[in-house]
């Protein structure tokens, strides 16, 4: 009976992607969501490719299953992937549909799948991964993840013990996730060790989990990405399997266990990333030659992060900004403040927008993000739009960003206006996810102001 409502489920959902394509729609979540309502457990009955992974954590999966994808593309493996796709339960279902015949069988010999941490329980049931690669467990939107305890328990109880985990040992919750997986690939960062560990607001770890003893930190990186021990039961971080030991920004070129790759982009963020993705794929077999072959033609995801010359030696720096995820904008703003130049004009529409229309709106995390690296005095002009802005205003204020260099527009639309151009040639346009279309309207726009 189970059998005969999976082929059900699996011919309307086929019917319906076929249809989305005929109409030149996106069939990445539909198939799967008439999947799953169908067959709670569509996922399990489809044969499993040769190589499943999947990609986890708060920040980094889709840059990271991009990368692993990529990679393994240009070593001749015929890959599935879901990042252009849903990551929750139905867009999983969806990707691997795609990926099967209609009896269930792979098509292809990999799967590369982003899966959200909130969706563990509804996918890892039904299927055994390989490998799941997690990069950190971090605060996120505090609605939707609540907290990193919350997470850490869904996860705990989701990942399955066979799998083998590949996990970052510079932050301890995630390194001491799933205690059932025996198997364990750590990595990390030695490289450009920060000298001190002050000023680091938000910690999603402050006590020691096994003893209760508060936690010593010999150097934090952000939040609670660092070396932290406790001194009462030795309780810290596990050691490393692939280190980062050198970030060569100059030459473009990083170093892990004594092999370089090519530095795709230098915020520290995105080369726990990228090592993240070394260890999988020397794990999986890749040689180093391979990886480094597939570096030299990366680039991050287009609609993450772009950097070109614009009219006037001005220069345009696009960097999606997650909205509701205190970390990931905090680390765009520090970000922005270290890159070089010293007369920056940084533009940021991050306004809840899809929560105003379709959800209830929660401010809160903006007292969780970091402002502070806004006064840094490299950074010449701050502009926020959108519906927030008196929010933002009072953030700076309390972060201590001159009122000065800043301006608040209650709308996005025409907020490039305010750029001075006169003064400023290095412009960078932060955006949240759902303000994309807004944000590529205000590049357009900054273009022809740049041209005239
Ligand atoms: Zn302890």
């Amino acid at each position: 009976m189970k059998k005969l409502r999976f082929l059900f489920a699996m011919l309307a959902a086929k019917c319906v992607s076929l249809g989305l394509k005929v109409l030149g729609r996106n069939a990445t979540y539909l198939p799967g969501l008439i999947a799953v309502k169908l067959a709670p457990d569509f996922i399990g009955h489809l044969k499993k490719p040769a190589t499943l992974i999947c990609v986890t954590g708060t920040n980094g999966k889709t840059t990271t299953s991009n990368f692993i994808t990529s990679v393994l593309r240009s070593t001749g493996k015929r890959v599935t992937n879901n990042s252009f796709g849903s990551n929750v339960q139905a867009g999983v279902a969806a990707a691997l549909l795609l990926n099967s015949t209609l009896t269930g069988k792979p098509k292809n010999d990999v799967a590369v799948i982003e899966v959200d941490e909130r969706s563990s329980l509804k996918v890892y049931p039904y299927i055994t991964p390989d490998y799941i690669v997690c990069n950190n467990i971090m605060r996120d939107s505090l609605k939707r993840n609540a907290h990193t305890e919350f997470i850490s328990y869904i996860l705990n109880r989701a990942f399955p013990a066979k799998t083998t985990l590949i996990l970052n040992a510079d932050d301890v919750i995630c390194a001491h996730l799933a205690p059932q997986c025996e198997k364990r690939v750590y990595f990390g960062m030695d490289a450009e060790r920060p000298e001190k560990t002050e000023g680091m607001k938000a910690r999603d770890i402050v006590y020691c989990p096994a003893c209760g003893g508060r936690l010593e930190a010999e150097y934090i990186r952000y939040n609670h990405i660092g070396s932290v021990k406790c001194p009462a039961c030795g309780w810290g971080n596990p050691a490393r399997d692939f280190t980062v030991t050198a970030i060569d920004r100059e030459n473009g070129t990083f170093t892990v266990n004594g092999e370089d790759y090519k530095l795709v982009n230098d915020n520290v963020v995105n080369v726990y990333n990228f090592c993240g993705a070394i260890a999988l794929l020397t794990t999986l077999g890749v040689t180093h030659e391979e990886i480094v072959k597939a570096f030299e033609n990366a680039e991050l995801v287009k609609t993450r992060y772009t950097a070109e010359a614009l009219a006037g030696g001005r220069r345009l720096t696009m960097i999606l900004s997650k909205g509701q995820n205190p970390v990931a904008v905090s680390r765009v703003f520090s970000y922005v403040s270290k890159c070089e130049g010293d007369d920056k004009c940084v533009l940021v529409m991050v306004d809840d927008k899809a929560d105003n229309t379709n959800n209830v709106e929660n401010t809160c995390w903006l007292y969780d993000l970091d402002y502070a690296p806004l006064a840094d005095p490299s950074v010449g002009q701050v502009i926020f739009a959108g519906k927030r802005c008196c929010e933002h205003q009072l953030r700076c204020d309390m972060a201590g960003v001159p009122e000065e260099k800043t301006v608040f527009l209650p709308v996005v639309s025409g907020s490039v206006g305010a750029i001075d151009l006169d003064r400023f040639k290095d412009i960078f346009l932060l955006y949240d996810n759902y303000l994309l279309d807004d944000a590529r309207k205000e590049e357009k726009a900054l273009k022809a102001r740049c041209e005239a």
